[in-house]
């Protein structure tokens, strides 16, 4: 690509739609569900969320992600993602709920041994989580067709192998509660993407693996690591 050319914007497939959700940024929420914070080595905290962003250009759909440079660590976190078709600051839980266009299955992508490293060192995680193909998403189910997504087993499988499960009623923090935080911090947008949080279980990946991602109410959704 050459600078001053258009390059392709970052959009998601619809299920059972033509049209295509254009992506503006990840907020990805940290340690939501207890297990995985204590697998992490740290206490449930139920204060206020945490997040952190990665760039649009991480989001793939395309059923592969290469394992990436520089880690010996790649770990997944199955999550749900919420994408919100409105925006705005200072919403309110109910307000926030109506902001969103939908649903999809989707990765945190991690080099947790990066993420370590740096979280240890003080300095940003953000080479842990930011990578080509770090936030592998399954086809966004509009609201319309789901309904709101506030309980249900989410799991992740390798290999066919069941590596992390829980339920969406396990967050520590809510869907609509996380909106409306996050919109007090910064104004939220059109074709945000929020990444809730993932159940406990995460682990090593090699490549060759084979991922499924499942949340009860969504279609499944797999990825291989090449
Ligand atoms: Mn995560």
């Amino acid at each position: 690509m050459h600078l001053f050319q258009p390059h392709d914007l970052v959009d998601l497939e619809i299920l059972n739609d033509e049209r295509r959700f254009p992506v503006h940024n990840l907020y990805c929420i940290g340690r939501n569900y207890g297990d995985h914070a204590v697998e992490m080595g740290f206490e449930v905290d139920r204060e206020a969320p945490f997040y952190f962003i990665k760039p649009a250009s991480n989001v793939t759909q395309s059923g592969q992600v290469r394992y990436p440079p520089g880690t010996q660590k790649l770990q997944h976190e199955i999550e749900l993602v919420v994408a919100l078709e409105l925006g705005g600051r200072d919403l309110t839980p109910a307000q926030a709920m109506e902001c969103i266009a939908g649903y999809a299955v989707g990765l945190d992508l991690t080099r947790r041994d990066l993420q370590i490293r740096n979280r240890d060192k003080g300095r940003p995680w953000e080479i842990g989580k930011v990578f080509d193909g770090a936030a592998p998403i399954g086809p966004l189910h509009l609201r319309s067709d789901v309904n709101d997504l506030t309980a249900g087993r989410i799991e992740l499988l390798v290999n066919g192998q069941v590596r992390q499960a829980g339920d969406l009623s396990d967050m520590i923090h809510s869907t609509a509660e996380l909106i409306a935080y996050l919109s007090t911090l910064q104004t939220l947008q059109a074709g945000d993407l929020i990444f809730t949080g993932t159940p406990a279980g995460v682990s090593d990946l090699a490549r060759g693996d084979v991922l499924e991602g499942r949340i009860e109410g969504l279609a499944p959704f797999s990825v291989t690591v090449v």
